[in-house]
């Protein structure tokens, strides 16, 4: 047992603990980060879709709309001042026929409760003259949403945190937790070596529900199962030309997504389409070949040239959600556990989409949770 009690201990080195660290680490001393792989990003965080939302989709009254707007502005920001390479591509939302063109109206409203207030309806005229290829009656043009290499954007993180004095441990899986009734005595692979902390901050992603349990949270009764929702990427060779991401309104599909394949670019012009989403048991990043066609029947929509053919997997990552097939939508989870006993510890459970768009929000959120036992 390490004698020394930490002040603040982060669990996770992804997008969001990361994030945590640096702000923290701003105002607060003697903070450390545990994470159980070799380095930092190495699960959820380096397999997204690396696009700053502009909060067309996610409900407002939720963390998940509130952090969409600010946490898109703090992003731009954060990669201007700090040479983090992004780009504000704007999306085209495109819809084909009357009853998708309705739809257009609907999210444009949902957008706007989020503060989107830049968002623009396109005739079929305007589509072609941005996106000659792109086949669409009419679109919503989203100009504020962009890419992103997050991986850049952690290893910022991770400096800043680390100029700030926090000291980042890797290899260092959390494998038991136990609440003295005034702090947290954790336990690191399996015994290996233990120490104290006043404050305890759950950000391990697709293991945060395991953290909750191993404090003594009962993850059943307060809904913090985590349920692993996967999505595979897939690129065209040749790739398409696109300069703008392009999302289709409605699935021709249900099998295809609830909004159906996206083509997305990433920094190097190189377009990537998905995810395409299916719930699994456990964490495994094989990607399928199988998709194919669910792939080419959803992009050839809006895409006609595509073929078959071109399509090849690319790469997958799988969402921590707290909704299971059919269940209602749910927000993240973001709480001192105080209520339930365990004062000081901060739960974040949930955090899939768009937790890298919200990553700054979250991130001084629970600044403001942990400002109240630490000075
Ligand atoms: C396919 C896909 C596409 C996405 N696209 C986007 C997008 O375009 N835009 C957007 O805003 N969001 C997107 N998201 C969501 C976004 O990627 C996540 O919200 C974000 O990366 C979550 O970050 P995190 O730090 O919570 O989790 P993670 O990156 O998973 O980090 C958690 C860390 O905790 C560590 N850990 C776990 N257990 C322990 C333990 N016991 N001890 C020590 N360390 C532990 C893990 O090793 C891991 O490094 C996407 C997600 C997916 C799956």
């Amino acid at each position: 047992m390490i004698d020394e009690v930490v002040n603040i201990t982060i669990i996770g080195a992804g997008v969001i603990g990361l994030a945590a660290a640096r702000e923290l680490s701003a105002r607060h001393k003697n903070l450390v980060l545990l994470e159980k792989n070799d380095t930092y990003g190495m699960e959820t965080s380096s397999r997204a879709g690396e696009i700053i939302h502009s909060g067309l989709y996610f409900p407002a009254g939720m963390f998940k709309g509130d952090f969409c707007r600010p946490g898109n502005s703090a992003l731009i920001e954060t990669c201007a001042r700090h040479n983090i390479p992004y780009r504000r591509t704007g999306k085209l939302v495109v819809a084909n026929g009357a009853e998708q063109i309705e739809r257009l109206q609907d999210i444009k409203k949902g957008g706007e409760e989020n503060g989107a207030d830049d968002l623009l309806f396109l005739s079929q005229k305007e589509i072609h003259s941005l996106e000659p290829d792109v086949r669409a009656d009419a679109a919503l043009f989203s100009p504020s949403t962009g890419i992103i290499d997050s991986h850049r954007l952690m290893a910022y993180f991770l400096q800043a945190a680390e100029s700030n004095g926090t000291v980042v441990v890797y290899r260092s899986e959390v494998t038991g937790i136990q609440f003295t009734g005034k702090d947290y005595v954790l336990e690191v692979n399996n015994g290996e070596y233990s120490f104290k902390t006043n404050v305890l901050i759950n950000s391990a992603g697709l293991y945060s529900d395991h953290i909750a349990s191993l404090v003594g949270i009962d993850i059943e009764k307060q809904g913090y199962k985590i349920h692993y929702n996967k999505g595979i990427f897939y690129y065209a060779s040749p790739s398409p030309k696109l300069r703008h991401l392009v999302w289709p309104v409605n699935p021709p599909n249900k099998k295809a997504g609830r909004r159906g394949i996206h083509a997305e670019i990433d920094l190097s012009g190189m377009v990537k389409f998905g995810p395409l989403w299916d719930y699994v048991e456990t964490i495994d990043y094989t990607c399928d070949e199988s998709k194919r066609g669910l792939f080419y029947e959803s992009i050839k929509t809006y895409l006609p040239q595509i073929t078959p053919e071109s399509l090849k997997v690319s790469m997958c990552g799988i969402r921590p959600q707290l909704h299971g097939p059919g269940e209602p939508y749910r927000d993240f989870v973001i709480k001192d556990e105080a209520a339930l006993g365990y004062p000081g510890f901060i739960n974040l459970v949930g955090m899939e989409c768009p937790g890298l768009t919200c990553c700054i929000p979250i991130a001084q959120y629970v600044t403001s949770l942990v400002d109240r036992y630490t000075s």
